[in-house]
């Protein structure tokens, strides 16, 4: 196998999501998101298994949530990405598909870059990747889209029905006074501010479920996909 074949590192999570939605909704959306990718970039990936717990120290009031502290995350990727470097591969992209990763992955990001000179290291959200072609997507206002919301519940619908239990589907999440203060996907906070979940959400949700749909899902993991292949195909023009 050529050493220039992009290596991707999938890093989720394993935490609740509202009563509506498996504990395991983060790795489930990030693995159809992966597979899709590979698919429309001809099977020229090489996939690696996904970190499954990633950072939810704000979410353990919620029973099922498992979490990992940002330090032992940020070894336990690093050492993963060594492995692969070890074996002569020149592309690594980590994909992260939890919020509570974006903070430690920040720090990989730069640290992996310095770790490895003659390695070329990408990482990135998918939301984020994505964020011109699914923003437009949403139809409820400021704070539908958060967490177990309006998109991860289409996701879902789209990708594994047989897991989501609609009935049980709540919206949730406060609506602060501040508007820069909001937590949402793609706005917000603008300051830096930790708050645990149950602070924000008295059911684990933030967002609108009420608003997903499996048509809207499926558009999300298509627009989601091709942006992540224009990314890909821009930073390493000379794939073989
Ligand atoms: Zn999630």
């Amino acid at each position: 196998m050529s050493r220039k074949t992009p290596v991707l590192l999938p890093v989720a999570a394993t935490e609740q999501h509202g009563e509506h939605l498996p504990l395991n909704t983060d790795c489930l959306i990030l693995e159809a998101i992966v597979r899709e990718l590979d698919r429309v970039v001809d099977d020229r990936l090489l996939i690696l298994p996904t970190q499954q717990v990633g950072c939810s120290e704000h979410h353990m009031a919620f029973p099922g949530s498992l979490t990992l502290s940002h330090e032992t995350f940020r070894r336990a990727v690093t050492e993963v990405a060594d492995s692969v470097v070890r074996h002569g591969f020149k592309r690594v992209m980590i994909l992260n598909g939890h919020g509570g990763n974006h903070a430690i992955d920040a720090v990989l990001g730069e640290q992996l870059g310095q770790r490895y000179p003659q390695v070329q290291t990408l990482v990135a959200d998918w939301w984020t990747v994505a964020a011109k072609r699914i923003k437009p997507m949403q139809e409820g206002s400021l704070g539908s889209v958060g967490h177990a919301c309006e998109f991860e519940t289409s996701l879902m619908l789209a990708i594994a029905p047989q897991l989501v239990d609609l009935d049980a589907a709540e919206d949730g999440g406060i609506q602060h006074h501040v508007e820069s203060m909001w937590f949402d996907a793609f706005q917000g906070p603008v300051a830096a501010c930790y708050r645990p979940f149950h602070v924000l959400s008295h059911n684990g949700v933030y967002g609108r479920p009420s608003l997903a749909s499996e048509e809207k899902g499926r558009r999300l993991l298509e627009a989601t996909v091709e942006s992540l292949k224009e990314l890909i195909v821009e930073f390493w023009p000379d794939w073989e």
